[in-house]
């Protein structure tokens, strides 16, 4: 689907053009969009259509303006990225991005860590939100990943939640960002910003939205529609302030078109 006016052209976004690329990448764009298929038998045929057309609208747009779109922590291994998810929960990329280097260099893999105590991990994690949960169950985790996983992330869903402290969200990020395998982790950006741009309808959980999502990107998209959400949710799409009138979405965004904000 190409732009039909002025208004519809992608247009640059992101506030941090060195996290987030903005060279067009026309190899995902015209093949995967022909890959939609409709998910609800339910659906009137109209507003099915319609719907599909705002997904196809949305994965042009950010084809074209985030078309490198990945996770914003560093790490240099599954067992590195499964360590800087979890310290993230309730605290930015950024502050997690700020410590782990001291981190991973004192605790590198899981038999690193695994004999250390949480005491020992405090000093290096103290400035994020909730430093001895999470201390605990970094410890606890590399102690499981060695004695039941040869020290190594394991890459399913099911044995990833049986890890201390990990979630159905942290797994999902797993699958995705370091074993390349489909998922759809939800947190509040990917919720906010699918509910209001009307990719989910009145989606009221974030595994109601995961499996709407899940079933209407291409598989082989979910990867990059994760982090489209995301990164659009935390620089343009924000809780508070919208910022509207700098997203090429407004088009097809029902929050937009409900709300009119100007
Ligand atoms: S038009 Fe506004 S509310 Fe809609 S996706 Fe863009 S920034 Fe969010």
């Amino acid at each position: 689907m190409k732009p039909d006016s002025a208004t519809t052209k992608p247009v640059p976004v992101q506030t941090n053009p060195d996290v987030i690329p903005m060279k067009p990448d026309s190899a995902t764009t015209k093949q995967d969009t022909a890959k939609m298929k409709p998910d609800s038998a339910a659906m009137k045929p109209a507003n099915e259509k319609l719907l599909m057309e705002k997904y196809r609208h949305c994965i042009e747009w950010f084809s074209e303006t985030m078309p490198d779109a990945d996770t914003e922590l560093h790490f240099g291994s599954p067992f590195q990225l499964l360590v800087a998810v979890m310290l993230s929960a309730q605290c930015t990329d950024k502050r997690v991005n700020m410590i782990t280097p001291a981190l991973f260099q004192a605790f590198p893999t899981a038999e690193a860590l695994a004999p250390a105590t949480p005491e020992q991990v405090l000093p290096y994690i103290k400035s994020i939100s909730y430093p001895n949960a999470k201390a605990t169950h970094l410890v606890e985790t590399a102690r499981k990943l060695c004695t039941d996983f040869g020290g190594q992330v394991p890459q399913t869903m099911e044995e990833l939640l049986t890890l201390p402290g990990v979630g159905r969200k942290t797994a999902s990020v797993m699958l995705i960002c370091a074993f390349g395998q489909p998922a759809m982790p939800v947190d509040t950006h990917v919720f906010r910003v699918a509910n209001r741009l009307g990719l989910t309808q009145n989606s009221k959980s974030p595994e109601e939205t995961e499996a709407v999502l899940l079933n209407r990107f291409p598989r082989e998209l979910l990867g990059k529609a994760h982090h489209w959400l995301i990164l659009h949710g935390r620089y343009t799409c924000q809780a508070r302030r919208p910022q509207c009138d700098r997203c090429g979405l407004s088009e097809v965004c029902d929050w937009f078109i409900t709300e009119k904000p100007f």
